[in-house]
């Protein structure tokens, strides 16, 4: 592919109505000056709708919602959609490649988003993806997981201030939805600030794939497009979310062994003792306690915890409405 065409954008018209299209963009040129290709999917519906984006392995580790987009359109009858989905099932090839989270360079991709054309190795990578995916898009779904040593709940990050977001995040079906704008440097907020509403769905541990997790990550997708209108039938949800305006990772301040006394999505109240850590003669050297009433959203996957570790991700629960009047969400609002 010639230089020209590394960064142009996925024009929707240029595939065929009613088809599935796989191909690979050549977007970075590597040290060996081999370009890096990535993977995209452009599944055109028959009937006119929107163009939802879907995006896996922003950090190269994190693998549930690969097998995500893989099920998603195995199961999907273009006959019946309406509108296109572009999947790119693998955002950070070489940090795939390598089984990490962070590109080559050492930067996290999404820390760097929209990137910059002659920025940094990593930046330019996200330059040009942000330029290859985005100006197509209606909407996004952006699938990661827990980072390395942890373990996530299935849970939603969404600005609660962006209506058409919370809809999808809350059509999704997740146990948790959580507040927060996306920060500089996401996918997402690089979609936000294109007008593309947007979600982060965080789908369990890194460097597996969780069939459960799947399985509940397809159905959330599907939810979504049911809700933008591009697929017939009623969105299905089994719970309402529990809602957190804010949330806290809980840190060690000793080590030693960490002993957890909590589960993922467990409400905990004030006070509750969450932890305790021994040092190795099996002397209690540490309990830590539930700093407010909260709903469990991550934990420490290893027992072995140095002083700072981080073993519990608490989210501080809330009503919708509650959330909606605090005049410090509104004064953030785009
Ligand atoms: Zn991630």
């Amino acid at each position: 592919m010639s230089k020209r065409n590394r960064y142009r954008a996925i024009e929707i018209e240029d595939f065929p109505l009613g088809e599935r299209s796989n191909f690979w963009r050549d977007l970075y040129q590597d040290a060996a000056g081999s370009m890096v290709q990535v993977p995209f999917i452009v599944a055109r519906g028959e009937l006119p709708g929107p163009v939802l984006g879907i995006t896996a392995a922003v950090h190269g580790n994190e693998l549930n919602g690969i097998s995500i987009i893989h099920h998603l359109l195995d199961e999907l009858d273009l006959s019946g959609l309406s509108g296109t989905l572009v999947c790119c099932p693998i955002v950070n090839v070489p940090a795939y490649n390598q089984g990490v989270r962070c590109f080559p360079d050492g930067l996290d991709l999404n820390h760097v988003f929209p990137g910059k054309r002659g920025g940094k190795p990593a930046e330019q990578y996200a330059h040009a993806f942000v330029s290859t995916m985005l100006p197509c898009l209606d909407y996004l779904v952006d699938i990661h997981t827990a980072s390395e040593g942890r373990l996530n709940t299935l849970y939603v990050r969404v600005d609660f201030a962006d209506e058409v977001a919370l809809k999808m995040a809350t059509e999704f079906n997740a146990h948790i939805l959580l507040h927060g704008r996306g920060g500089d440097g996401t996918f997402r907020t690089a979609a936000r600030r294109r007008k593309v509403p947007a979600i982060t769905v965080e789908a369990g541990n890194p460097s597996v794939i969780q069939g459960r997790m799947v399985y509940d990550g397809e159905i959330g997708v599907r939810n979504v497009m049911k809700g933008l209108g591009m697929l017939e039938g009623s969105v299905q949800t089994k719970r309402h979310p529990v809602l957190c305006r804010r949330s806290t990772w809980l840190r060690t301040r000793s080590g030693g062994l960490l002993e957890t006394h909590f589960k993922l999505y467990q409400l905990v109240t004030k006070k509750q003792l969450l932890a305790t850590v021994r040092d190795p003669f099996g002397q209690l050297v540490a309990e830590y306690y539930a700093p407010w009433d909260g709903v469990v959203i991550g934990k420490a996957a290893n027992p072995a915890a140095e002083a700072g570790t981080r073993f519990c991700h608490l989210g501080a629960v809330q009503e919708l409405s509650e959330i909606l009047s605090d005049p410090e969400l509104r004064a953030t609002t785009v």
